[in-house]
């Protein structure tokens, strides 16, 4: 009965798809900038000095097993991340109208957001989730799987190398009322482009205005601008502001705990008389929910941020070592782009150290991306994205060079 008609064959996921590429690459100048993860100045992957000694702490407490975690994941983990992603004294922490279940990483709280709205977000009607163009390409699979219907709202121009804004809240005042939006919260994938604060302002107003339900993802805090509570701006702005909304949230990059996968689901509800019964019967259907699908989330990652995120001796050492990740990315992305007007390279570079996060969207085409391939070993994908995270002081005169070559 699986036929082809049935079950055609699905192309590769491109991402993973190039990371087979570059592993098959003999050259000794071949350069890693597809990989979304995080490398030190050798091309390594790096552990975190604070996750090596939470581990390590962990490692040695007597009392630590394998049994199952409770079905929403470890409390004090939970906790911790809803002040962090929330901060401190947040209005909706206090008034417990927010409710934290730990995730899958940054994908499965996308995953269990999307199931509860496709199931209790205004059911029977026509619903559209808006993403913008570009966006993480999971997205997409991510809200059709569970079948929400998605457009896109425009987000980054070709021409300025920066955000749409008009064609963004143009978008948006046009969709239909009540329509959800997925909003990076910093350090925009793949672009490399945000908002500026009184952008924010705007999008929040337009929302507002046409009743759309916010959703934010958070895959980069502290990663971005090397401060946890910057990064945390817009999501806190729209807390303040009354919005009820939801949040998934990754430790992939900020921990590099990638392949741990930790990370939390996030549902406010907004201020009113009710909004804590609202709150806590959201949370009984989370529960059921993450019980047919995961059962309970996995432990060991969750330990690990939890130790750090609950001590502060260990969280003031997390906060160094994401300055150390953020200041290389930054370095990277001058080296880059002086390198490239040094040598007069056709075009202006000056997006490269105007955009944040990992990601920087060069503006080189299909064409040259697959020229820069064959031609000099250097690999991403096919829009242009590089990820900062590859580049190191030894390859970046030679990808400035290569790329220099590929566009003349
Ligand atoms: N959202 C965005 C925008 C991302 O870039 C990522 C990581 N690539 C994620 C979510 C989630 O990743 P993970 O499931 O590994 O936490």
């Amino acid at each position: 009965s699986f036929t082809a008609d049935v079950v055609p064959q699905a192309p590769e996921d491109p991402l993973f798809g190039l990371m087979t590429a570059f592993r098959k690459d003999e050259s000794a100048n071949k350069v890693d900038l597809g990989i979304g993860a995080y490398r030190d100045d050798n091309a390594k992957p790096w552990i975190l000095p604070v996750v090596q000694k939470a581990d390590d702490l962990i490692r040695k407490d007597p009392n630590l097993n394998h049994e199952y975690l409770p079905i929403t994941g470890l409390a004090e983990f939970r906790e911790a991340s809803q002040k962090l992603v929330l901060g401190g004294d947040s209005p909706a922490v206090k008034e417990k109208r927010a409710h934290t279940l730990q995730a899958v990483s940054g994908t499965g709280a996308l995953h269990l957001g999307a199931l509860f709205l496709a199931k209790f977000y205004k059911p029977n009607t026509k619903r559209t989730v808006y993403l913008s163009d570009p966006t993480w390409p999971n997205h997409f699979q991510i809200f059709n799987n569970v079948g929400l219907p998605y457009k896109s709202y425009p987000y980054f121009s070709k021409k300025t190398k920066a955000l749409d804004f008009d064609g963004y809240i143009d978008t948006l005042q046009n969709a239909d009322e009540g329509s959800i939006v997925v909003l990076h919260a910093c350090a925009h994938n793949p672009t490399g482009v945000d908002p500026t604060q009184g952008q924010w302002k705007k999008i929040a107003d337009v929302i507002r205005a046409k009743k759309h339900f916010p959703f934010f993802d958070t895959a980069y805090q502290g990663f971005a601008s090397g401060d946890l509570t910057r990064d945390a701006w817009a999501i806190r702005y729209f807390v303040e502001q009354g919005f009820e909304l939801c949040i998934a949230q990754s430790y992939a990059k900020n921990f590099g705990l990638y392949g741990e996968r930790a990370g939390c689901f996030h549902f406010v509800a907004a201020p009113s008389s009710d909004a804590e019964s609202t709150a806590t019967r959201v949370a009984s259907q989370l529960a059921i929910l993450q019980r047919s699908e995961i059962s309970n989330p996995p432990a060991y990652g969750a330990r690990i941020a939890s130790l750090i995120l609950n001590t502060p001796e260990l969280f003031a050492q997390w906060e160094e070592d994401l300055r150390t990740m953020s200041g290389r990315i930054i370095e990277m992305r001058k080296a880059l782009r002086r390198k490239l007007e040094e040598l007069g390279t056709p075009g202006t570079w000056n997006h490269i150290t105007d955009q944040i996060g990992m990601f920087s969207f060069t503006g080189l085409t299909e064409q040259q991306v697959l020229k820069l391939r064959e031609d000099s070993h250097i690999y991403m994908t096919k829009n242009g994205r590089i990820s900062m995270a590859g580049l190191n002081t030894k390859n970046v005169g030679y990808v400035a060079k290569a790329f220099d070559k590929a566009v003349r």
